[in-house]
């Protein structure tokens, strides 16, 4: 008899990592952790924007469990499991350097050289295949210098730009082309030969959004983004795939585990 494999790919922060650190919270994560370990069908990979070092830190500090895959640096990296540790995908580093017009990161920064109130950001949130500068005030004005380096390299790059109020300081992050949390996420779909109605998709952000609607199950959190449930709402509707889209009563872990109850994936 074959064995049916479930798959439950999760966002970490603001998912399965909460936001705050209470006792509470953390005997929620726990709860959750028996309930998969208990699944022996059930496989885990967490999505996140994290480099892989630190989501490694991330679910040691609140005790998730060891996972089947990481995908990090915002669905540029996929690693899995080996015996000595994670190795990054093979399969997956080709479609990134392809995506990227055939650069790597590296290639990418050394294309876009010294700007003026343009910075790197700490190695940490470098991925292979993602390329983070700070930028002096808002990114916006920078876009375009930048837009006509990496067209001078050839690069096919999204440039995602976003704005810290605090700090008064831009981010500016370089991805391959049409690569986000959904390209990784159907990767994942095809190397692991788990079935649509076994694949399951937990977030609670906007950066969730698309991976939610790439055709598998869905687990919104109770804390995610009011915009994102209520445009998540019109979605399922509007494309016929309400039953696919789970509105967790609960927030973080403790929602992921309702809604893993909701879909049977777990007892
Ligand atoms: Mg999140």
């Amino acid at each position: 008899m074959s064995i049916t494999w479930s798959l439950l790919a999760s966002d970490l922060d603001g998912t399965l990592i909460p936001l705050e650190r209470d006792p509470q919270r953390l005997r929620e994560v726990a709860e959750l952790v028996r309930a998969v370990a208990e699944s022996v069908n059930l496989r885990l990979a967490y999505v996140t924007g994290r480099h892989l070092s630190l989501a490694r830190e991330g679910i040691a500090e609140v005790g998730l469990p060891s996972p089947d895959w990481f995908v990090c640096d915002v669905g540029t990296s996929v690693f899995r499991k080996a015996d000595s540790g994670f190795e990054p995908d093979q399969g997956y580093r080709e479609a990134m350097r392809s995506a990227f017009g055939g650069l790597s990161g590296a290639e990418v920064r050394a294309a876009i050289g010294a700007v003026d109130g343009l910075a790197l950001q700490e190695e940490e949130k470098q991925g292979e295949f993602k390329v983070s500068y700070y930028t002096q005030g808002r990114p916006e004005p920078y876009v375009d210098s930048v837009q006509a380096r990496l067209d001078a390299a050839s690069a096919r790059v999204n440039l995602v730009a976003s704005h810290d109020p605090i700090t008064d300081r831009g981010l500016l992050d370089l991805l391959p082309s049409g690569v986000a949390k959904d390209y990784a996420v159907r990767y994942l779909h095809d190397q692991s030969g788990v079935d649509e109605q076994h694949l399951v998709y937990a977030g609670d952000s906007g950066n969730d959004r698309a991976a939610m609607l790439a055709g598998f199950r869905v687990i919104v959190v109770g804390n995610a983004d009011e915009e994102l449930k209520k445009d998540l709402g019109i979605e399922a509707v509007g494309q016929g795939i309400a039953e696919k889209i789970y509105f967790a009563e609960h927030p973080y872990a403790k929602g992921v585990l309702e809604g893993l109850r909701h879909f049977g994936f777990v007892a």
